[in-house]
């Protein structure tokens, strides 16, 4: 196995490294490369007098970011990087970058994200890059333990449907054979599906599809999304959840990616402290509305402005509860004595929502009152509602954006960030 350049050390006396050329440095009688991988930097210095006539030929057709292995003698020396050098008694070039370069890796020239993104085969050998999926890496793997250790059961849904969840038209119709189709918006239906049909505790960390025309630097065409639903659970005991789950995976990230952190400038890197407070919604409208220039009256939806007023007041993850049924799904259980308002909330970082989640109706008739009082066609909902009419739980649950959890999170000042290869109204290539 290949040794990774961060563990070359001057004890080893020769190794074979390979990765690539991030700069190249010809000092007349000395030259130096400086070789990378995704784990570190190495120094190899060349005294041109010294080496074999192969080296110096070969040195002389490097280019930067090109693939290179050297063998050789490592050596303590204070300056360089990790504190230690290798003399080459070869070096070999593999794969030859061309030039000029489309994007600079060694970020001495600064990129716009467009061209970044264009270019992600180059951008993500920026240690900044690789670090922040590195980190979503490490969270998503944090949350699947999470997830595990609670007892849940991972599944996963078809993408392809025939019926929006909501209604509504942030939509993409798919040719289907001689039907229309649609990528689903939300595993929603599904996920209630699996309640009726005794799975009691499941997840699902998958794909969205939202065909929202607006441009923003929190919404994605694709996003992924954590979901949970839970049997025989309140609205309440399923904001615990979410809340120990986000405490979780910061609390991964801070045990296990101290380097990527620092990489990433975020020295003073913290953990949510619970109990995340619980607003209503009429008390969120009150500071909105005091907050803010713009209008704004119960019974509104919380737009972004209004989500940085009220975030701004909080200075932490907080919940909003306690939504008029008019604003929230269908199917989201409205109180007993107050029918006008549901168990539904969100989760709220300062800057923006993470997560939206709610204690469901579980009664059919109900159900299928709510639908069609949101101007829906039940009857478009019969594989849905079905299941309601032969012993449905009570159950609770919610759906969380990855995307928005890493972009919070990294402080990322756009939700592209966050994604490899982000779908946006102007983007499907790469
Ligand atoms: P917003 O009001 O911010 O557009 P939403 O209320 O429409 O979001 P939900 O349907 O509640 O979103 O989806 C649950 C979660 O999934 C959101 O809180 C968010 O974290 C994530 N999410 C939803 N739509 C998008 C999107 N277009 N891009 C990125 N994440 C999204
Ligand atoms: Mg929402």
């Amino acid at each position: 196995m290949r040794l990774p350049i961060v563990h070359i050390t001057p004890e080893q006396g020769s190794v074979s490294a390979i990765g690539w050329a991030h700069e190249i440095r010809d000092l007349g009688g000395l030259a130096f490369i400086l070789l990378r991988d995704r784990t570190g930097i190495v120094q190899i210095t060349i005294p041109k007098k010294k080496v074999s006539e192969d080296i110096l030929t070969t040195f002389k057709e490097i280019s930067r970011e090109s693939i290179i292995s050297v063998t050789g003698e490592v050596k303590s020396v204070d300056k360089a990087p990790g504190g230690r050098e290798i003399v080459p008694e070869t070096l070999t070039l593999i794969s030859r970058a061309e030039t000029p370069l489309p994007l600079d890796v060694s970020e001495k020239v600064p990129a716009e994200i467009d061209t970044r993104l264009d270019t992600r085969y180059l951008d993500g050998r920026r240690p900044k890059i690789t670090s922040i999926f590195q980190i979503r890496s490490t969270v998503q793997h944090a949350l699947r333990e999470f997830f595990y250790k609670h007892d849940f059961i991972e599944i996963t849904t078809s993408k392809i449907v025939a019926a929006a969840t909501e209604g509504g038209t942030e939509l993409f119709p798919i040719a289907y054979f001689e039907k229309e189709a649609f990528l689903n918006q939300s595993p929603q239906l599904y996920k209630q599906i699996m309640m009726a049909a005794g799975f009691e505790k499941v997840y699902e960390i998958g794909p969205i599809f939202r065909a929202e025309e607006h441009n923003t630097s929190k919404h994605l065409n694709e996003a992924t999304s954590i979901d949970i639903e839970v049997s025989f659970a309140t609205h309440e005991d399923v904001m615990d959840l979410l809340e120990q789950l986000i405490c979780t995976a910061y609390q991964c990230v801070a045990e296990n990616c101290e380097r990527q952190l620092e990489v990433l400038g975020l020295t003073d890197f913290s953990i949510p402290k619970k109990q995340f407070p619980r607003l209503s919604y009429a008390d969120a409208i009150d500071i909105a509305a005091r907050k803010m220039e713009e209008p704004i009256a119960y019974g509104d939806d919380l737009g972004t402005a209004a989500e940085r007023a009220i975030g701004e007041e909080m200075g932490c993850h907080y919940f909003i509860t306690d939504w008029p049924t008019a604003i929230k799904p269908y199917y989201a259980m409205p109180y007993e004595n107050e029918p006008e308002i549901c168990k539904a909330f969100d989760l709220m970082h300062p800057k923006m929502e993470l997560s939206s989640g709610a204690e469901r109706i579980h009664n059919h008739d109900l159900l299928r009152q709510q639908i069609s009082a949101k101007g829906l066609n039940p009857d478009n909902f019969e594989f849905y509602l079905k299941p309601f009419r032969y012993g449905m739980p009570p159950h609770a649950g919610w759906g969380t954006g990855a995307e928005r959890l890493i972009t919070t999170m990294l402080e990322l000042p756009n939700i592209r960030e966050a994604v490899l290869f982000p779908r946006d109204r102007h983007r499907v290539v790469p």
